[in-house]
């Protein structure tokens, strides 16, 4: 293919001397002399950057952010300098300088914005990629992946219809997708215009004086074996801004899951990428371009993560061969099958739900759903100015029965109380277990009265009821403190008060000689200083 450096010859003259060609903003251009001379002194660099109030500071803001993760906190461009090294800060200031290169042609087709964005995502990429290699160098990853298709940048300001024509073409022709769009728009670009985007990237960004790190990348990056030098570390940055291409791929091609497998598959073979090291970047990738996107201060939308969209493109397979009814069919079941699967969840979600709230012995409420249920049922007496009523009920001389005949009896005789008593009250009361052997009832819209009768009712019912647990019959009683409000916001109803004052009322019970039914008095409080 001789024939192709005559043309290639013209082409590039053209493009060279476009007054559309982009320029480097002038501090990236200088930078780029200085660091290309092997003597020039750091601070004469720093100086330099430092010009720059805005660049300077939005390279400190990525140099203190997690894209370095640098335990200490750098304060000015000599400290970035010193502590970044030189290629890092030189790289980052190339970086806000590419973005920064705005869409001069309007006209054109091209659009500047999702350039810049698939830029990202492949300067995230190779960051990412490498970052996977132990003691690999990544300080210029970023800007190489950012940089490898500038020649597409450059066609479309400077042969901005020739290439208008090859987008135009690439769109008709996406059918042809198992080789990558990118292979074709190489071809088409030879055809075409003469000469490729890799090629004049790599001149252009010659004669601006880029590194050989970022050079060899634009000009390799879509064939990475071809790269035939020694310098191990412009190898692996070749290799890793190529696999940058497919995996960014993965986001932008209609064909998500070939794209994936030769991400995977190549990683392997390039890289020698370990699998976690590859599950790790198509892990990671949505959200390292959506950080990078921020530390670089430009906006996009939130990317799909790989996993998504691989899960998408496994659901268009797998209807792509169906017939209109089939294919509804298949829907049909899979929304039906979604229902069930929804309501499953949902029964599931009730039934821990109940689990948290009932007693693992006696299956009644628990002392966390008494409290739950106590503090409503306040507020509904709160609003409606209705009285409540508490029982506490402790079995007596649970102790002595649990040691005669054992824990089981003991138990067994909890699960009949509860059982026998739920009978008593009615359906909108409430029994918990307090804790041990005491239970607690909680009685809304009722007065000292009727609680008492409850109460009353509650010590008989056990009284006369035979625990027999099929071996031996059991008698037990129990005794039963009461208390009565009517909660109002007035008085600050406390509910802790409430309680105590029940429990008052059962303590006495006790010492009453048990097996009774005390309710709770309020008592003038003892002032024990007046004595
Ligand atoms: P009093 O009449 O004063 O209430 O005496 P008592 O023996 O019933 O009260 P005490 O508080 O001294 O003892 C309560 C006993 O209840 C002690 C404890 O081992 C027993 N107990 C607490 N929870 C359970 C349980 O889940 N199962 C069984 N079997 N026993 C329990
Ligand atoms: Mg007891
Ligand atoms: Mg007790």
């Amino acid at each position: 293919m001789s024939a192709q450096n005559a043309p290639s010859e013209a082409v590039l003259s053209t493009i060279f001397n476009s007054k559309d060609l982009p320029t480097l903003p002038i501090i990236a251009s200088k930078l780029l002399v200085l660091t290309a001379q092997e003597d020039t002194p750091l601070t004469e660099i720093a100086t330099l950057i430092s010009q720059d109030m805005g660049l300077s500071t939005k390279i400190l803001r990525v140099a203190n952010s997690s894209f370095y993760s640098f335990p200490q906190q750098i304060a000015s461009i000599n400290q970035a300098v010193s502590i970044l090294g030189l290629n890092a800060v030189r790289s980052l200031v190339l970086s806000f300088s590419f973005l920064s290169l705005g869409e001069k042609n309007k006209k054109s087709k091209f659009n500047f914005e999702q350039f810049w964005e698939r830029s990202l995502v492949e300067a995230a990429g190779t960051k990412l990629i490498l970052e996977q290699i132990p003691y690999a160098d990544t300080e210029e990853a970023f800007t190489c992946g950012l940089l490898q298709n500038i020649g597409q940048l450059i066609f479309a300001t400077t042969l901005s219809q020739e290439y208008e024509q090859i987008l135009n073409s690439l769109e008709a022709g996406k059918q042809d997708n198992n080789n990558g769009q990118q292979i074709d728009q190489r071809q088409l670009e030879q055809e075409l215009i003469g000469i490729t985007h890799t090629e004049v990237g790599f001149e252009v960004a010659k004669m601006w004086g880029l590194p050989e790190s970022l050079l060899l990348p634009i000009k390799f990056h879509h064939q990475p074996t071809s790269y035939e030098g020694t310098n191990e570390k412009v190898t692996l940055y070749i290799r890793a801004a190529y696999l940058a291409g497919l995996l960014a791929n993965i986001f932008y091609s209609e064909t998500p899951e070939v794209f994936h497998k030769q991400f995977r598959t190549e990683a392997k073979n390039l890289l020698q990428l370990k699998i976690r090291g590859v599950n790790t970047v198509l892990k990671m990738i949505d959200q390292t371009i959506g950080q990078s996107a921020n530390f670089f201060g430009i906006k996009i939308n939130e990317f799909k993560s790989v996993a998504e969209i691989l899960q998408e493109a496994n659901l268009r397979l797998s209807l792509i061969n169906l017939s209109y009814e089939e294919m509804n069919r298949e829907l049909i079941k899979s929304k039906m099958a979604l229902e069930k699967i929804t309501e499953e969840l949902e029964q599931k979600n009730r039934l821990l739900e109940n689990l948290a709230n009932l007693d693992g012995l006696t299956e009644i409420n628990n002392h966390r759903y008494f409290q739950i249920f106590l503090d409503s049922e306040i507020n509904r007496c709160i609003r409606n100015e209705r009285s409540l009523g508490l029982l506490l009920a402790d079995i007596d001389h649970f102790k002595k029965l649990n040691d005669t005949y054992g824990h089981q009896t003991g138990d067994f005789i909890l699960k009949e109380f509860s059982r026998i008593t739920k009978e008593v009250i009615r359906e909108y009361d409430l029994i918990a277990r307090y804790g041990g052997e005491e239970f607690v009832f909680v009685l809304p819209e009722t007065g000292e009265e009727d609680a008492l009768a409850v109460a009353e009712k509650l010590r008989k019912t056990v009284e006369d009821y035979p625990f027999d647990d099929g071996n031996l019959t059991y008698h037990v009683t129990i005794s039963v403190g009461v208390a009565c409000a009517v909660p109002s916001e007035d008085e600050e109803f406390n509910k802790n008060d409430f309680i105590n004052n029940a429990d008052e009322a059962l303590y006495e019970a006790k010492n009453n000689g048990r097996n009774r039914v005390v309710l709770h008095h309020p008592k003038k409080k003892k002032k024990w200083y007046n004595f």
